[in-house]
């Protein structure tokens, strides 16, 4: 679980900008949710037989009442589950997005945390595949405003539950074939949840996964439909794609459309593409937790993820100014100052804790504003403030020279110079 300090929280602010200004532009609402729902929820759409279910979820007995309670391991079940507690679509479709903490007991590496951030985006009511093709090119302009170009979108088919079935059989008969090759966590899925073994990361797996029969040739003529037609809305928006039947998602709520964004840029370690943005599409899901059939479909962002991929070099917060005063009427013009700027838009730190004019100057030149304001008693007394310029709008140390200015005057001054300003 990681700490995010002032210096790093610069990219998550930029990063929970950018995707809540697209997301909107979209027509996408923000939806939240508890981190804490109780168990039986998450057992019931994630499914009994998956990796998060079995091993991964931080699950524990509230004391004072003996719910079983879960902090969650992803977003959507708890969204699912608010939807249908409010009748969200009573109205018809909507599309809401949400971001925030997710649990997973896993073991920690470079990109994979016990508690993680996604940025979460669900359509509801929808059937497809317009809304399908939509989510994936609304996430590849999040990706190219967020300056990461070295990502590919996967996408698959997992038919409907009955040509799953069907698939299921046909899977197993390859693995009861290829048996020597599978591994003790796939010999005890193989009758329990055989498509998990599609997405194994043990080698000898991955090769007998080479040949397996894919489940697009089960598909019948809904579902073929549904994703060529997304595959031709995909085209005609001109957004890149591979077909990857390996994708098997790791929820059992899924169904047709799965898809994943992913990135070759960490598998220098020896590692598996990272994926950082996996989603599908849940038509059962709603009924299957107590709701009305109301077809969907969302995807969950790791943020971790997604910062790790972004450039060094995000804009940075800058404070436009920062107040250093000396004397009662000094520090009372300081802060009546301030609070004008601020109602204009800027960004003011007044310093505070007393010390010398020296001292409040490097404090001043540490806080990397681009202005000094600077008040003694003569200032404060006449109505002036000097201004001294500190940085440059890349936000380089200068050597400006000092100006003395009428207080009124401060801020056309500053606006008329900082990046920040409105
Ligand atoms: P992986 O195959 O890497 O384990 P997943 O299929 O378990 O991913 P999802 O359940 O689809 O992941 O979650 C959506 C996204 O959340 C992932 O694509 C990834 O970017 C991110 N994510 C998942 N687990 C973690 C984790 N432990 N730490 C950080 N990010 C994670
Ligand atoms: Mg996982």
């Amino acid at each position: 679980m990681n700490d995010v300090l002032p210096d790093e929280s610069a990219r998550w602010e930029h990063f929970e900008e950018t995707v809540t200004r697209i997301a909107r532009s979209y027509g996408y609402r923000n939806m939240r949710a508890p981190i804490v729902e109780h168990t039986p929820l998450f057992i019931r759409s994630i499914g009994e037989v998956t990796d998060i279910v079995e091993k991964e979820m931080y699950s524990f007995e509230d004391r004072l009442n003996g719910e079983q309670l879960t902090l969650r391991p992803e977003i959507t079940a708890g969204l699912v589950r608010a939807a249908i507690e409010a009748n969200l679509t009573y109205n018809g479709p909507v599309r809401v997005y949400s971001m925030g903490e997710v649990f997973r007991h896993e073991r920690p590496q470079k990109g994979r945390y016990r508690q993680f951030n996604q940025f979460d985006v669900e359509c509801f009511g929808f059937s497809g595949p317009d809304v399908d093709a939509e989510l994936m090119i609304m996430t590849f302009r999040i990706l190219k405003a967020l300056g990461i170009d070295d990502v590919r979108l996967e996408i698959n088919s997992l038919g409907d539950a009955h040509e799953r079935a069907a698939y299921r059989a046909r899977l197993i008969a390859h693995y009861e074939a290829n048996l020597g090759a599978l591994d003790e966590d796939a010999r005890r899925r193989l009758h329990t949840n055989p498509m998990r073994i599609l997405d194994s990361k043990v080698p000898s797996v991955i090769e007998v996964n080479q040949t397996a029969p894919s489940l697009l040739d089960s598909l019948e003529a809904d579902s073929r439909a549904h994703f060529e037609g997304l595959q031709a809305l995909l085209t005609e928006a001109h957004v890149p794609y591979v077909l990857n039947p390996r994708i098997v998602r790791g929820m059992d709520y899924y169904n047709r459309t799965a898809f994943e964004f992913v990135t070759d840029r960490f598998v220098a370690g020896g590692g598996n593409p990272l994926t950082v943005c996996g989603g599908g599409r849940y038509d059962g899901l709603f009924e299957q937790l107590g709701g009305k059939p109301t077809p969907a479909i969302g995807f969950g962002m790791g943020i971790e993820r997604i910062l790790m991929l972004m450039p060094a070099s995000v804009p940075n917060f800058r404070l436009d100014a920062y107040v250093v005063h000396a004397g009662e009427a000094a520090g009372r013009a300081a802060r009546t100052l301030a609070e004008g700027l601020r109602e204009q838009g800027l960004a003011v730190a007044v310093h505070a804790g007393g010390g010398s004019f020296k001292s409040q100057m490097k404090k001043a030149d540490a806080s990397g504003a681009r202005f000094a304001l600077i008040l003694g008693e003569e200032e404060a007394a006449t109505g002036r403030v000097a201004v001294k310029p500190l940085r440059n709008a890349a936000g380089e140390a200068i050597q400006g020279e000092q100006a003395i200015i009428e207080s009124s005057s401060v801020a056309a001054q500053l606006r008329g110079k900082t990046g920040n300003a409105p």
